[in-house]
Parts: structure tokens; C-alpha cells; sequence
């Protein structure tokens, strides 16, 4: 067997375990395993390349590939490590942003290699469209990963006629590349990318905080497309695969958490929404009616008078790192022969399955996590639902109000259960910014606190009783 075949069965081998690797991460239990899959079949490429004859000579600058990966790890392990589990957003837009420049750094090498060794060579729609979308993705995360980390303002940064302009912005990207095409213009490839760059800049500022973590699936997808365009420009099948890999998922994930939100991905593109906060904060209402605070210790003798307690997480169990605690107060109320089981929102928290995540660091056995369809048929028997820390993802307004931003996203309905306890710090709305009339319903209590200290506090009233 030639060097270039086993090279090329190795790069099979990889890129079969990616597939593998995306069929294990559709599920919370075989998540770790398929990332594991995932990390193998990457280290396997990585070891195949050092050995890869390009145009019949050995890999040049291995020293210096050497020193950029040792830089890399140095940087990338730690803040994966110790990432906080609230900041998993801005750490993969970061990331995501960094892939979408190195394919963009590819193109405009090989531009100017095949500029540089024949000068009367033209340049191949691919190597244009590496630099224009490995560009977007770049600057697009970049002030992504500004919004989530609130160097900058997370509410979408509107100005009149920004549509246009951004479309004028993308018009004038697609006719650069035909001008170059034709041309074989060097000076106009640097027109190229400085537009790219302002245009993913102009793309995400209209962008709500709110729906960021959507938009970061879509830019995952964008580096994996220019990845793609990166593999035809070097003759890589084993970047076409894990490109469009990636572009694929990364698409059908965007799909599907605007689907979970009951929007359209126009909508969270376009809509600028979570503009406007319409959320008063107050504990009464104009008409008269107020909210009902209770203490932990109300909360922890009606959890021990119940038979079946639904817990519904949201974003202020991650806030508060509460995971551990409430499954501690499921595992004691469950010791007592009360049935225990958490409603899982596909968007509760601020990534596709944080929830899940979080509750299976916490060691929460996955046959309690209940997801949104079925815990729904089972709320209406539920003496108590027990909302940590979510709020959207529980607002009738998104059943009930058509004139609410959220009407029509899927909610878990806690409002069916017998009483409803909200866990939270003070009257301040969830991501969309708006008020949740269940706050105000008279079978909701509320615990005004932070959900850890307040789940802390049920727990010893619940062992106590
Ligand atoms: P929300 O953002 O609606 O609400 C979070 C709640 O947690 C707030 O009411 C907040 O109230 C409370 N909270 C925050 N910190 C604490 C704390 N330390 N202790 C107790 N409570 C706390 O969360 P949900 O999970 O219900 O909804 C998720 C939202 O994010 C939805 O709007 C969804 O569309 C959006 N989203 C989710 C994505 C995903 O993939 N998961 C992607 C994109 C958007 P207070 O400040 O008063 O404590």
C-alpha cells in the first residue's frame, strides 16, 4: 500500500468518526463518549498530515507548526477547563470565530502563493469564498462573544435604513468576487476582506442577546463552509467532510433551536428582537394585584406534604450553580416516596441542552430529566412545579398574548401544577425582557433569593420534617 492510500484510509477512518461522533452528541448519555470519538478521529488526522507528501516533497515548517499547536493547546485547555458553565456561549463563539480565521488565513495564503509562483494563474471561486465567509464568521463572533461577555451592550444596536446597508454591504461582497474572478485583482482581494469583516460586524449588531446563542450555531455553520472552501482550495477531502459537517449541523441546530423558540430564523436574523424591555419589575400591578413571597421554610414543609414535585430549571440554575443542591433536595424528597422529576425546555439556560449538562455534572440520573411534550401531560397531576431560576421558558404569554414577542414558542406549563414556586433574586424578567403574568397568578409563591441559598435552606426544612 502507497504512503498517499494509507494516508487517504487514515483520513477515511477520521472522518468516519466524526460522523460517529455527531450521532453520540443527539444524546446527553452518549455525549461524552461521542466527544471522546470526536477528539480521537482529530488526533488521527492531525498525526496523518505530518506524514502527507504535498506536491511530492515532506511537510515544510514542522517546527513552527509544532510551536503554533503547543500555543494553542496552552491557551485552549485551561479555558476549557475552567470555564465558567454560564460562559459556555462566548467560549464557543471565541473558538468558532478563531476556526472561521484560520480557513480565511488559508484562503488568502493560497492566493497569494498562486499569485506569487504564477502570477497568470486565476484565482478559483473557493479560495474568494474561504475569505469572505471564514472573514464573516470571524468579526461576526468576535462581537458575539462581546455581547455575552457584556463588553458591549447585549440589546440589539439598531440605526435606520441597517437592513438595506447590510444588504448593500452583501451585494457589494458577491460583486467583488465576480470583479476578481475575472480580473485576478490582489489589490481588490484586500477590498475583499476589509468589507467581509465590517459585514459580520454589521450582520450580529442588530442581534438581541437574547437570541446570540442561535446566531453562534448559524456562524458555526458559516466556519464550516469556509473549512469546506479551505478543502477544495488545498485538495483536502478530509476538510470537505468535516466541513460540511459542520456547516450541516451547524444549520440544522440553527433550525431547530428557532423552531424551540416558535420562531422563524428570519425572525431572530432580522427582528432585532428583545429591543424593547417591557417587564415593569414591580411586585404589584396596576390592576391591583400583587405577587406572594413566601420563606424557604414554607416551601420545604409543602414539598414534604406533596406526592409528585416537578422541578423546571432555567438559566438562574446555572447562574446560582444550584445542580448540585437540588439534586440533593430530589434525592431526599424522593427517599420520602415523593416522585421527583425535572421538565426539560430545549432552550431553558443559554445553549442547546444546558440543562442537561448541568443536572448530569450534578449526577442527576437521566431517567428524572422528563423532556418538554411529556413533562407537559404530566404537570396537571403535579402537586407542586418547582421553577429554579427560568422564566421564559414557563410564561403563558407565549400561549395566551398575541401581541407577546415569545407568542407562540413551546413552554413548559407549569401554571397547570397544583402550586407553582418560583426560585429567584428579585422581579427582574428573563432574556426576553418581559413580564411573566404566572408570576402574579394567585396558586405562584414566590421566594425572593438566590437559588442555591434558597434550594440550601428548603432542603434542611424538607430533612427536618
Ligand atoms: P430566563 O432567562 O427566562 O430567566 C432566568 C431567570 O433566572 C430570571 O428570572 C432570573 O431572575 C433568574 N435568576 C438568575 N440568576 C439567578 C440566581 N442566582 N438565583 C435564582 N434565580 C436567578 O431563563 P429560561 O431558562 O427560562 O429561558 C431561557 C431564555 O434564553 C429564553 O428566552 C430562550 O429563548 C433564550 N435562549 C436560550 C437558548 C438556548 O439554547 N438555551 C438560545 C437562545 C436564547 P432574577 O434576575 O430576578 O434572579
Amino acid at each position: 500500500m502507497s504512503r498517499e492510500t494509507l494516508i487517504d484510509l487514515l483520513y477515511l477512518v477520521s472522518a468516519t468518526t466524526f460522523v460517529l461522533a455527531l450521532k453520540g452528541l443527539g444524546s446527553p448519555k452518549r455525549a461524552r463518549l461521542g466527544n471522546g470519538v470526536a477528539a480521537v478521529g482529530m488526533l488521527v488526522a492531525i498525526v496523518a498530515t505530518f506524514f502527507k507528501y504535498v506536491d511530492g516533497h515532506a511537510l515544510h515548517h514542522v517546527g513552527l507548526i509544532l510551536l503554533a499547536m503547543a500555543i494553542g493547546v496552552i491557551i485552549a485547555v485551561p479555558t476549557a477547563r475552567f470555564v465558567k458553565m454560564t460562559a459556555m456561549p462566548q467560549l464557543v463563539a471565541i473558538f468558532n470565530g478563531v476556526g472561521g480565521g484560520a480557513a480565511a488565513l488559508v484562503s488568502i495564503t493560497e492566493f497569494v502563493h498562486i499569485k506569487s509562483t504564477h502570477p497568470a494563474t486565476y484565482v478559483t471561486l473557493e479560495v474568494l469564498l474561504g475569505v469572505l465567509i471564514g472573514t464573516v464568521s470571524f468579526s461576526g463572533s468576535a462581537i458575539a462573544f462581546a455581547k455575552l461577555q457584556e463588553l458591549m451592550t447585549g440589546r440589539p444596536v439598531t440605526y435606520p435604513g441597517q437592513q438595506v446597508l447590510n444588504g448593500i454591504f452583501g451585494l457589494g461582497a458577491a460583486v467583488l468576487i465576480v470583479i476578481i474572478l475575472v480580473t485576478n485583482s490582489t489589490p481588490l482581494l484586500w477590498v475583499l476582506l476589509g468589507l467581509a469583516f465590517i459585514l459580520g460586524i454589521a450582520f450580529v449588531l442588530p442581534i438581541g442577546g437574547a437570541d446570540v446563542p442561535v446566531l453562534i450555531s448559524l456562524l458555526n455553520s458559516f466556519t464550516g463552509l469556509a473549512v469546506a472552501a479551505s478543502g477544495f482550495t488545498l485538495g483536502s477531502n478530509l476538510l470537505i467532510v468535516a466541513g460540511t459537517l459542520v456547516g450541516a449541523s451547524g444549520i440544522l441546530l440553527t433550525r431547530l433551536m428557532s423552531k424551540a423558540m416558535g420562531r422563524s430564523l428570519a425572525n431572530v436574523l432580522f427582528s432585532a428582537f428583545g429591543s424593547n424591555v417591557t417587564a415593569s419589575g414591580d411586585t404589584e400591578r396596576a390592576d391591583g394585584r400583587s405577587v406572594r413571597s413566601g420563606t424557604p421554610e414554607d416551601v420545604g414543609v409543602l414539598l414534604n406534604y406533596s406526592s409528585r414535585v416537578v422541578v423546571i430549571p432555567g438559566y438562574g440554575l446555572a447562574v446560582a450553580q444550584a445542580q448540585h443542591v437540588v439534586r440533593e433536595l430530589a434525592e431526599e424528597l424522593e427517599a420520602k416516596g415523593i416522585e421527583v422529576f425535572f421538565a426539560i425546555h430545549p432552550v431553558a439556560g443559554r445553549m442547546p441542552g444546558h440543562m442537561n449538562v448541568l443536572l448530569a455534572e450534578a449526577n442527576v440520573p437521566y431517567e428524572q430529566l422528563v423532556e418538554m411534550d411529556e413533562a407537559n401531560s404530566e404537570l396537571q397531576t403535579a402537586d407542586v412545579a418547582l421553577v429554579v431560576g427560568a422564566n421564559d421558558t414557563v410564561n403563558p404569554a407565549a400561549k395566551d398574548d398575541k401581541s407577546s414577542p415569545i407568542y407562540g414558542m413551546p413552554i413548559i406549563n407549569a401554571d397547570l401544577a397544583e402550586n407553582v414556586i418560583f426560585l429567584k433574586r428579585s422581579m427582574r424578567p428573563g432574556f426576553a425582557g418581559i413580564e411573566n403574568e404566572l408570576l402574579y397568578n394567585p396558586k405562584t409563591m414566590l421566594v425572593f433569593g438566590d437559588a442555591k441559598d434558597t434550594l440550601t435552606k428548603i432542603l434542611a426544612t424538607v430533612k427536618n420534617g
